[in-house]
């Protein structure tokens, strides 16, 4: 029998396989686990964009709104050539999981546009972004979809959307987006908020997570906003980065490397491998980053990137998921058999979206609050989730991840519950 394109998800299916087996834990009505297994609304647009050469060009765009219980829904929009519906629609399904591990008002949603943003020019980035913002409007709002930055997307792009939304709507909407430029109204701490949420993660459980006593080197696969933060938070904290990697190559130095330094070398040449030569850093194989000797690896690339091929390798005793998705569940398998302790992505990196609610707060109160509020409030949220997980975890004997689904599960039943059995009658 031949599988319907439409009916072919092979991310979400692996997705989904974490909700049932959190159900396993709590008693959770089937029509529940039904209604959070498939996306709510997902659309497709066909994006025309004139280019310098004032040809045309077309790419296919998606925004999913996961499922919006808990609040309007909330999620990045990526700029990639492998983005798909399958990848749109799971990364949404996690975005609804994370706000409800951080107890945020907000349900999950994700955006994505199928392009290698490094072969348009600015002006043709720009032209993209508004184009993207006019096809979904009817979708996105601030008390409907409030979009935010995610891989190959920025403060840059957040500013030519929420230009362009507030064009269409005839008014200023700073809440329709987060992540947004400071000066047009973007909140303090945002910019380094997904490293120094997983940053808080490792310090309130160093002992439980045994990092405490090992020689605290760290890897960090993908040297992008994320990647570069945390290694700056580690380092300062006294971790040595002993490996690093990018798109284009990957370095290690026993001795350990200086984290500005090689802040300030990926800005100035765009790779990591440019690192090598200097106070004994040598160039390896990407692929041989994560089997390198380190106590704690930080995947902050891509999804799949630690999978059944290649998860028996890794040496490292803790695994902190900085990227969305990076170790699939076969491979959470095979880490689990080797006592390596998986810290799930919907925890460890919920601090950039926690402080996209500082954010969309600040902007609908239009009042907004001190760098110092803004860590203080991250890192209480952050420690009462992280302290909350890791006690579910010990008290169902489960993994790491699977606490985390539990934990978001508990809060999505309960709101439904408390939304009323008898459902919207979509026959009315
Ligand atoms: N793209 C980020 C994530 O995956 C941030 C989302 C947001 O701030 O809404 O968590």
């Amino acid at each position: 029998m031949v599988t319907p394109v439409e009916e072919f998800h092979p991310q979400l299916d692996n997705a989904r396989g974490l909700l049932l087996e959190a159900a396993r834990h709590l008693d959770v009505h089937p029509s529940i686990i039904e209604q959070l297994g498939s996306p709510k609304e997902s659309m497709t647009a066909r994006l025309m964009v004139r280019m310098d050469d004032n040809t045309e060009r077309s790419f296919t765009a998606w925004r999913c709104r996961y499922d919006d219980t808990k609040g309007p829904t909330k999620g990045g929009i990526r700029f990639h050539p492998d983005a798909s519906l399958d990848e749109v629609e799971t990364l949404a399904f996690r975005m609804m999981c994370k706000c409800a591990v951080m107890n945020l008002p907000f349900g999950g949603g994700k955006g994505a546009v199928r392009v290698d943003p490094r072969t348009l020019s600015r002006a043709e980035l720009e032209r993209l972004s508004r184009a993207y913002v006019r096809a979904f409007y009817p979708l996105m709002g601030p008390d409907r979809d409030i979009p935010a930055p995610d891989v190959n997307t920025n403060a840059s792009v957040m500013g030519w959307m929420v230009d362009e939304y507030s064009a269409l709507a005839g008014k200023p909407q700073p809440a329709f987006i987060t992540g947004k430029p400071i000066a047009l109204g973007g909140s303090l701490g945002r910019s380094d908020a997904t490293a120094r949420g997983g940053f808080h993660v490792v310090k309130n459980l160093e002992k439980e997570l045994n990092l405490a006593d090992c020689d605290k080197t760290v890897c960090i696969q993908g040297f992008g906003n994320a990647g570069q933060h945390m290694a700056t938070f580690l380092h300062n904290d006294g971790y040595k980065i002993v490996g690093l990697s990018d798109s284009r190559g990957a370095v290690y130095c026993a001795d350990g490397i200086d984290a500005y330094e090689a802040v300030r070398v990926k800005h100035e040449t765009g790779m990591v491998s440019a690192l090598a030569g200097m106070n004994g850093i040598q160039t390896m194989d990407p692929d041989d980053l994560i089997a390198a000797d380190c106590c704690l690896l930080v995947p902050a690339a891509l999804e799949e990137m630690i999978n059944k091929d290649n998860a028996h390798r890794v040496k490292a005793k803790v695994i902190l998921e900085l990227a969305n998705g990076p170790v699939t569940p076969k491979a959470d398998k095979i880490l689990e058999d080797n006592g390596v302790i998986v810290v799930p992505d919907i925890l460890a990196n919920a601090g950039g979206v926690t402080v996209s609610y500082f954010e969309w707060v600040q902007n609908l109160q239009m009042f907004y609050w001190e760098l110092d509020e803004i860590h203080t409030r991250l890192k209480a949220i952050m420690d009462r989730e992280s302290r909350a997980i890791w006690e579910l975890a010990k008290a169902t004997k489960t993994s790491m991840r699977t606490s985390a689904y539990i934990h978001a599960l508990r809060r999505l039943n309960d709101a439904i519950e408390a939304g009323g059995t008898q459902g919207h009658d979509d026959s009315r």
